[in-house]
């Protein structure tokens, strides 16, 4: 078949664009073959391209040698066609499409390249395994769903480039060939040819750039980055992924949120036509773990988890008990209407709560009556009227508890608490709850490493009226950090950082790494602390994550035009790969696996 050159032909027009207004209009259009419909006479090509579809049609009355020609079209060519805009008969119209009313009389055809068969039609209908997907993302990304995906995303980008620039932000690059930028995970190293055995990290983040720019003066930094992080691809994490990256001086924590309350706003109201309440709500750590078993609750629904340590402790269940004595704590969650589940329903969900981590699951029906429940004879009537007081148990209710160290109970009914709202569509759609988590505690203690570890990162400044703490009891020391959290997913976090040399130096002490590893792997920044760095803080969001929330989309790979598989690998390049023997030589590398 001859393909044609585009030669003198121009698009007068997208495949979005033609109205009842330009019926008569002489026009070129060009795109991709969605669907031929030969219809004896007749042939009908769905044109399509990033701005719509337009029917045209071939008429062998009209032009005898270009329908001739049309025969030969398939799913995906690539095809220009000139020719007049008509009204659609009546019963021809198509009101699902913006171009519905009219049709382009087709005088001239021009080929502009074949297509095989795509392994997928290109429609959002179509059911396809992502691996597939992913092989062939070019095609994959040519469907709507996607295209609309990416196009959102790149509007989220400028509305937060526009938002920031407004607020005296700017925007500056910092390197990818860097040093090690810790932020918890592993690092992608890249070998240096010119400095045979040294290594290049690429930033986690760009964490103490960032810091730099503040001590240069720069005073509102922003940049939307790429981080890479090496670490194992759980559920929705992407080896490289994009944040928002933010940094201001001279300020405290509740200004950069407010001014990122700011960004959100102006994000959700020009993408999703959505006014939010300013100020979002701030909840601190504790508060939060202690009421919903999460640091970072889902707010749109309640089930909060309740305290009953007091009242069982009277009792003789023995469960409970030994769990209090062993300074373990005692909750429990109401799932409202949940009395009506059989034995073997409650069965499966112990075993929810099992898959968790819990030991066991007790549980409690309240009914007009009394309590039915395989625990209730350990109790003291009066005791088991108080928890579901407690509760808030009503009739056909279901009260459940976990007994366990404080740690366990929280996990376990924290994600018993999403799974049962999950289950039962308890969760308000359409519906954005924000949330800031404050108070974080600074440091954790690392059982396998046996020193304290940044709940954050290394940077993060304590609260100022906890310093006195750090040295006698560093676990209760509050960092000046803060989350924010979307309808249950932390969508970003930032802190106060150590602008002073000293305190950050104290803080590496207390996180066991010595002066020397201090010096030799941040000296550049205690360094640049010690030359006037004003106060500051900063903030990052995922980009990725908040542009898919956006999207409704179920997945961070929806919204990122190439990502990669969980084991890290891209289908569609077959990266990673092996390299050259003379590539690794001059790299001064040995592969030995
Ligand atoms: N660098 C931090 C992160 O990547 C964010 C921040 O503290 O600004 O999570």
């Amino acid at each position: 078949m001859k393909v044609d050159l585009l030669g003198d032909w121009r698009r007068t027009h997208t495949c979005g664009d033609l109205r009842k207004a330009d019926v008569g209009a002489q026009v070129i259009v060009m795109g991709w073959v969605q669907t031929r419909r030969d219809h004896g006479g007749l042939i009908f090509v769905d044109l399509r391209d990033r701005y719509g579809v337009t029917q045209v049609v071939f008429n062998p009355e009209i032009a005898p040698q270009v329908h001739e020609m049309a025969h030969a079209l398939r799913s995906e060519y690539v095809i220009a066609v000139q020719g007049t805009v008509e009204v659609r008969p009546k019963d021809m119209e198509n009101p699902r499409i913006a171009t519905g009313e009219i049709e382009v009389t087709v005088h001239g055809l021009k080929i502009l390249n074949e297509s095989k068969t795509p392994y997928f039609p290109i429609e959002d209908e179509a059911e396809v395994a992502e691996n597939v997907r992913l092989k062939y993302r070019y095609l994959d990304l040519r469907r709507g769903r996607m295209q609309e995906n990416l196009l959102l995303r790149h509007r989220a980008a400028k509305i937060v480039r526009d938002y920031l620039s407004s607020q005296g932000f700017v925007e500056i690059e910092t390197p990818f060939l860097t040093r090690s930028t810790p932020e918890g995970a592993r690092d992608y190293l890249v070998p240096s040819r010119m400095n045979p055995g040294s290594f290049y990290a690429l930033p986690q983040s760009p964490q103490l750039f960032k810091q730099l720019l503040m001590v240069s003066g720069f005073d509102r930094y922003f940049q939307i980055v790429k981080c890479f992080r090496d670490e194992d691809l759980r559920a929705d994490r992407q080896p490289e992924f994009t944040q928002i990256d933010a940094e201001m001086s001279f300020v405290g924590p509740e200004d950069i949120q407010e001014c990122m309350e700011g960004m959100l706003e102006a994000v959700f109201g020009a993408i999703l036509g959505i006014q939010l309440t300013r100020p979002f709500p701030r909840m601190s750590y504790h508060e939060a773990m202690a009421r919903y078993g999460s640091d970072r609750p889902d707010l749109r629904f309640g089930m909060e988890l309740v305290d009953v340590i007091d009242v069982v402790s009277q009792s003789n269940f023995q469960v409970f008990t030994q769990a209090i004595e062993e300074g373990g704590i005692v909750k429990g969650i109401n799932l409202r209407g949940g009395g009506g589940r059989s034995r073997k329903e409650i069965e499966e969900l112990v075993g929810t709560a099992q898959s968790y981590g819990a030991k066991g699951l007790a549980w409690l029906k309240v009914e007009a009556e009394g309590y039915q429940s395989p625990i209730a004879k350990f109790f003291r009537p009066e005791d088991l009227q108080e928890i579901a007081a407690r509760m808030e148990g009503r009739p056909g209710d279901l009260l459940l508890f976990v007994a366990d160290g404080a740690q366990v109970v929280h996990e376990v009914l924290g994600q018993l608490r999403i799974h049962l709202a999950r289950e039962g569509g308890l969760i308000k759609t359409g519906a954005y709850q924000f949330l800031w988590v404050v108070d974080f505690p600074l440091l954790e203690y690392d059982e396998e490493q046996k020193r304290y570890v940044a709940v954050h990162h290394p940077f993060t400044a304590p609260r100022e009226e906890d310093w006195v703490r750090l040295k006698d009891a560093p676990l209760e020391v509050r960092a000046n950090a803060y989350d924010i959290v979307l309808n249950g997913s932390e969508i970003g976090g930032g802190s106060i950082r150590n602008h002073r040399g000293d305190i950050q130096r104290q803080l590496f002490e207390i996180l066991g790494i010595g002066k020397e590893e201090a010096e030799a792997k941040f000296g550049f920044l205690l360094e640049a602390l010690d030359y006037g760095a004003p106060p500051h803080g900063g903030i990052a969001f995922g980009f990725d994550r908040l542009v898919m929330m956006l999207c409704n989309a179920e997945s961070i790979r929806e919204v990122i035009p190439f990502p990669k598989t969980q084991k890290a690998s891209c289908p569609l390049t077959g990266s990673p790969a092996t390299v050259d023997p003379q590539q690794l030589k001059e790299l001064y590398l040995k592969v030995d696996i």
